[in-house]
């Protein structure tokens, strides 16, 4: 069965083509599947009952059904999926002032083993298609009745570790023709894979790039994140002056605080000097504490003394508030203990 949602409309009529129906039928079906989005052919009324019968024996349409769903006192909520293989994922919808995010997983799992991540602690299970990373959009739009106007990609997962598909979505979600979202609302984070980067850069696609540094030099860096000794901070910030220059789109440091770790007011100096003279922003995310992992969240004075030695090097810098704890809401947590059975 071929997977109908991960398909533009190009590749539609080509299908078409094959099937012997004329190519208008694509887009005809392409809004089907991203306007009306529907998860039958038998909804699809202005296609004949013959055709219909002929896309169910030939194609399938993905669709997430929540198997679990939490709402956060803030209004967070997180939403669990499981996927037509069983495997499960996870998706964050967050309500800000200026409208609604969602933050999607990428992958199932994922194998860059940063050491305070819960997303990571099984390793990779598999990638996601691109039509399972919008569903996750879709669902979240109809279940709560919301338009979605910014895009995350920073559930579970390494987005460069599934590119193409990450790319297919974007350009799916993004299809004046369908979501029609514009990159701009789009962000996407990584923990630095170089080659991922370079090549984003290129893609006439410019979401926001957000780095996920977390610490000032790659000694510390290789202490809890393995793909630091891949790629040297060097050469990724190096990679994120090319994505600037290629895009114009200003790239986020994210600098997740860990007690003891990366948070002492030398890092925050260090962290000025790799910031500094460039066009980003730092966001600064006091750590969730996982219970597999013993790394404690820095303590409040930490998080403001870091801040105010980045400001006063004039970085601009923010603190990330958090949203959901109450829900598990971070990184694969709810994934886990919805598998371990103790939600
Ligand atoms: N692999 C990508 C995207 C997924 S992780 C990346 O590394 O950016 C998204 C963000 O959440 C990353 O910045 C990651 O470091 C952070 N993160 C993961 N676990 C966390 C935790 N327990 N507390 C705070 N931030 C966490």
């Amino acid at each position: 069965m071929i997977d109908i949602k991960s398909l533009n409309e190009d590749e539609l009529k080509n299908e078409m083509r094959s099937i012997g129906e004329p190519a208008f039928r694509a887009g005809q079906i392409f809004s089907w599947l991203h306007v009306k989005r529907v998860n039958s052919f038998d909804e699809m009324t202005d296609l004949s009952k013959s055709l219909r019968n002929k896309l169910a024996e030939r194609y399938e349409i993905t669709a997430l059904a929540a198997v679990r769903s939490l709402k956060s006192s803030d209004g967070t909520v997180k939403f669990l999926y499981k996927l037509s293989d069983g495997q499960v994922i996870e998706s964050v919808l967050m309500t800000y002032k200026h409208g609604h995010s969602i933050c999607v997983s990428s992958q199932v799992g994922c194998r860059m083993g940063c050491a305070f991540c819960a997303s990571t602690i099984d390793g990779l299970v598999r990638n996601l298609t691109a039509s399972e990373i919008l569903e996750q959009v879709y669902e979240a739009e109809r279940s709560c009745e919301v338009t979605i106007s910014n895009i995350v990609i920073m559930g579970s997962g390494e987005p460069m570790d599934n590119y193409d598909n990450v790319i297919r979505f974007i350009r799916l979600v993004s299809d004046k023709k369908g979501k029609n979202i514009s990159v701009r609302n789009i962000t996407l984070s990584t923990c630095g894979i170089v080659p991922g980067i370079m090549k984003l850069a290129d893609e006439g696609l410019p979401v926001t790039l957000a780095l996920s540094l977390h610490a000032p030099d790659d000694e510390i860096r290789k202490t809890f994140m393995p793909v630091a000794k891949a790629f040297s901070i060097e050469e990724i910030l190096k990679a994120c002056d090319h994505y600037f220059e290629k895009t114009s789109r200003r790239v986020t440091f994210e600098y997740s605080m860990i007690d003891g770790v990366n948070d002492s007011p030398a890092c925050a100096e260090k962290l000025s000097k790799l910031a500094g003279g460039r066009n980003c922003h730092v966001n600064l995310i006091p750590i969730n504490k996982i219970k597999e992992r013993s790394f404690v969240r820095s303590g409040e004075d930490n998080i403001s003394k870091f801040k105010n030695i980045l400001e006063k090097n004039r970085i601009n810098v923010t603190i990330r508030r958090s949203m959901g704890t109450d829900i598990d809401a971070a990184c694969g947590q709810l994934r886990r203990s919805f598998m371990e059975g103790d939600t």
